[in-house]
């Protein structure tokens, strides 16, 4: 249902969105010694996932307007070692992805979408998972967000190859191919870990993501009623943004 919603070709079902981050690092070939860039006003897991895999974080910093991570910025930060971008939609709306993929292809890094405010959200044409400007994009289902399976988050990737380890790294590294299959044989041939999502959770997230688009339209109305009517300093959405926005920061002195 994610990759129809989303138009990725592939997804995979995690049982929370920093699980999601992490087995996508994994997935990238993140390691010790390589740099990748994220942003410092995002949720703890966006900065961790790079050091769950010996990676070092780097911040680059945001645009005020938007609290969105600066293309420019990143492009300050780039370096022999940086290996990924792992750009964050803040309260909901999409950075500048067509920006970071340039920045990405021409330094020939892997781009993580950190999309846990962001189901439902729109970027040009293309809806937030779609993977049209990066490698992988990583939802949130955890209570809070826009859409919840109690805990919970997917990652979306139209590249073959990445679902492939996503999947191993989701399940302890196992595999089952070949001559093991219709068997009770299976081979670990990489260490992965127990992320998976229950069936209790999809059943709630299935239901969940048949309201997405009323909830969006209904935080839309509520994000144009502070607009006009809360009087204080607010983040601007950008044209190239159709945001389900999950956050409404004001913005204080
Ligand atoms: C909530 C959040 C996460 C982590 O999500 P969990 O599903 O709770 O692990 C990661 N990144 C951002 C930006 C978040 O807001």
């Amino acid at each position: 249902m994610i990759c129809d919603y989303t138009g990725a070709k592939y997804c995979v079902a995690v049982s929370n969105a920093t699980a999601g981050l992490h087995i996508a690092a994994l997935a990238a070939g993140l390691k010790k010694g390589d740099e990748a860039i994220t942003t410092p006003i995002t949720f703890l897991s966006s900065a961790n996932c790079i050091c769950f895999v010996g990676a070092t974080p780097v911040f680059a910093d945001i645009d005020s307007e938007t609290a969105n991570i600066d293309p420019r910025e990143i492009e300050k930060h780039v370096t022999e070692k940086t290996k990924a971008l792992i750009p964050v939609h803040f309260a909901g709306q999409s950075c500048d992805m067509e920006a970071i993929s340039d920045i990405a292809k021409k330094h020939n890094l892997i781009v993580i979408e950190d999309a846990a405010h962001a189901i439902g959200s729109e970027y040009k044409t293309t809806k937030v998972g779609s993977c049209a400007y990066s490698d992988m994009t990583v939802f949130s289902f955890h209570p809070v967000k826009t859409i919840t399976t109690g805990e919970g988050g997917a990652v979306t990737t139209n590249n073959k190859e990445l679902y492939d380890k996503l999947c191993a790294f989701r399940a302890h590294g196992m595999h089952k191919d070949g001559d093991m299959q219709n068997t009770w044989e299976y081979e670990m041939r990489e260490l992965g870990y127990n992320y998976r999502m229950t069936d209790f959770q999809a059943a709630l997230g299935i239901s969940q993501l048949k309201r997405l688009d009323v909830f969006k339209s209904r935080r839309r109305e509520i994000v144009d009623y502070y607009n006009k009517n809360l009087g204080l300093p607010h983040l601007i959405e950008r044209d190239f943004s159709n945001a389900c926005f999950h956050l409404y920061p004001v913005l204080v002195d």
